[in-house]
């Protein structure tokens, strides 16, 4: 059945079907994210693509500013254009710094569905380091040529910064924001979590296995390849493992029905 078909009834008439079960599945992330305290205040944000509404423009989904991740619902996110302005009636704004990073990849990057950006203690320790993340441990090795590296500019929340963002960010799906955090894009939402994941775990193996004297164990080169992320999710390329692993952990969360997120 349908995950979302509890929570078709729901849709405001304002918002087409599609849309719709973006924002429920947007919606389902934000409460995962609560869940596991990959939370920042009210900072931060999960980013998906909306569904083509007939305006001809690229627009996206994202949070209202000013609420924290467990209550976002699929009829608070705000859509907005590249230029961040909502373009619906909305009592919410937008978080500028947001808007900065975000508009940016979702306007460079076709295939840049979904994007997710973290201030994990893991994730922004290591973006201070100056070697970045490493390729020795079981996750890290996973992501081995699929990290970029972007400058720490300040806050992010001039555009000119933007141009920046996406040159750093190349053709890897994986940023590690210096000195500041992590962000990581995908084609769907369950891929993105997936790839988000295994990026902050490589790198809160990396601060634990930093704190044990002694230097890491070397991984052999044949090692790092037979583990790419890539080459494991071309194994299964509809996506099936991560949409049963984004399935499992939005129940966890505990949203057994779609319809608490309306
Ligand atoms: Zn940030």
């Amino acid at each position: 059945m349908d995950k979302f078909a509890s929570a078709l009834a729901a849709r405001p008439d304002w918002i087409g079907e599609a849309e719709w079960k973006a924002r429920l599945e947007l919606a389902a992330c934000y409460r995962l994210f609560a869940h596991l305290g990959w939370t920042e205040l009210i900072f931060n944000h999960i980013t998906v693509r909306a569904p083509d509404d007939g305006s001809g423009q690229r627009r996206y989904l994202i949070n209202p500013f000013g609420l924290h991740y467990s209550d976002v619902t699929a009829s608070n996110l705000v859509k907005v254009g590249l230029d961040g302005e909502p373009v619906h009636a909305t009592p919410y704004s937008v978080n500028r710094a947001g808007f900065v990073i975000h508009s940016a990849i979702h306007g460079a990057v076709a295939q840049a569905h979904c994007i997710m950006h973290v201030h994990t203690t893991a994730g922004m320790a290591v973006a201070c380091k100056e070697a970045g993340l490493g390729t020795d441990n079981f996750y890290s090795a996973q992501l081995a040529g699929d990290v970029a590296y972007h400058d720490y500019e300040g806050v992010t929340t001039r555009t000119e910064e933007q141009a920046h963002l996406v040159a750093s960010l190349g053709d890897r799906h994986c940023l590690i924001l210096r000195n500041h955090g992590l962000l990581a894009w995908e084609e769907s939402v369950p891929n993105a979590f997936f790839l988000m994941w295994t990026l902050n775990r490589a790198c809160e193996i990396q601060l634990a296995a930093a704190s044990i004297p002694g230097p890491n164990r070397a991984v052999t080169p044949q090692a790092i390849t037979d583990s790419l992320h890539r080459k494991h999710r071309s194994v299964d390329p509809k996506g099936g493992l991560q949409q049963k692993v984004f399935d499992a952990m939005v129940r966890k969360a505990g949203i057994d029905s779609y319809e608490m997120l309306v």
